[in-house]
């Protein structure tokens, strides 16, 4: 059965979902080239889940992220959250929708004002929110800090007073105040020391099961994304080639370009020896993405079918779907 039929409606939907941005542009009429940034995806993030967005750098991933938050305006195609159209939502239609969706990033720091307090910069959340007035902002920022791991004292400090996990955790704290649905993490780890990721990995779960939160969690390292996440989705030049619950997907990766990223790292859990699949060559421009398959140029088993004609996200088996002519076995 698909991820559909066995649990609610999705949270977030989204349809051709694509984001062009034009560079190179000058005042004569007709410059600039397009670059497809995100092209055309379908996704669906199903409450209480953590989807898991992976791919090499200059996939996507990150621009994908925020157009799902409307960060970003879309280019084209169709986005609904909690069952409302926000695909071409205006700033008033969106600040509603803002509240429960929120993003966190790689890092914090750069959205922490130094020169105020946490507990001021909480408080501010709060009221401009009006999620709570007079005393209770008071106790929701106790509240907070325990969630995150924090000791209460550390309110009165400034971001500078902290280590680089615990400014995360105000960064988690931040975006909790304003009781989201949705946590979009864009590399949330990636700037921590190793010691300190399994931590935070840590608390994303644990703040999951305690908030019934959904995540989209986008990450670069395989590793974390499969401690932290119950469904894959795999992008390569702007598109989901694979996605698939997270053991299955990793056990067994139907996507050509899905098994070279994961014959890459250790799996230990994984009888038997896999074939290791080596990429040639860089990942193209999407300023001139392959016509075809995009992966074409790289992939080991590209026939001319593949540089012809641009397959399709299939489903072949129950939870799983690859855009390949020739998925692997
Ligand atoms: Fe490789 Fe062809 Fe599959 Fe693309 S469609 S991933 S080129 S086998």
């Amino acid at each position: 059965m698909s991820a559909e039929t066995t649990q609610n409606a999705p949270l977030l939907k989204a349809r051709g979902l694509t984001k062009n941005f034009t560079v190179g542009k000058t005042m004569l009429p007709g410059s600039g080239r397009v670059l497809h940034a995100v092209d055309a995806i379908d996704l669906e993030v199903y409450p209480r889940e953590t989807l898991g967005l992976v791919g090499e750098s200059g996939s996507g991933k990150s621009t994908l992220g925020r157009c799902l938050t409307r960060l970003y305006d879309i280019t084209s195609g169709k986005l609904t959250f909690d069952g409302q159209d926000i695909a071409t939502a205006g700033t008033v239609a969106l600040k509603p929708v803002r509240r429960k969706m929120q993003m966190i990033f790689q890092d914090p720091s750069a959205s922490l004002n130094p020169r105020r307090r946490v507990r001021d910069m909480l408080a501010e959340v709060l009221t401009v929110h009006r999620i709570r007035e007079g005393a209770a902002v008071e106790e929701r920022l106790d509240e907070l800090m325990e969630l995150v791991g924090l000791r209460r004292e550390y309110l009165d400090r400034y971001p500078h007073e902290f280590s680089g996990g615990q400014r995360q955790r105000i960064g988690i704290a931040r975006a909790l105040a304003v009781e989201p649905k949705l946590i979009v993490a864009d590399e949330p780890v990636s700037a921590l020391d190793v010691s300190v990721q399994a931590q935070v990995v840590n608390l994303f779960g644990e703040l999951r099961d305690r908030l019934n939160l959904t995540y989209v969690f986008i990450a670069h390292d395989l590793a974390v994304v499969r401690h932290v996440s119950t469904r894959v989705a795999v992008m390569y030049l702007g598109s989901i080639v694979e996605t698939g619950e997270t053991d299955a997907l990793y056990a067994r990766p139907h996507h050509p370009y899905t098994r070279a990223l994961l014959s890459a790292i250790p799996q230990p859990h994984i009888r038997g020896k896999r074939e290791r699949i080596l990429l040639s060559g860089e990942i193209p421009s999407p300023l001139s993405p392959p016509s075809g398959c995009k992966f074409s140029t790289r992939c080991p088993y590209a026939k001319d079918l593949c540089r012809e004609t641009r397959p399709e996200l299939a489903t072949i088996a129950p939870d799983r779907q690859v855009a390949c002519h020739f998925p692997l076995d």
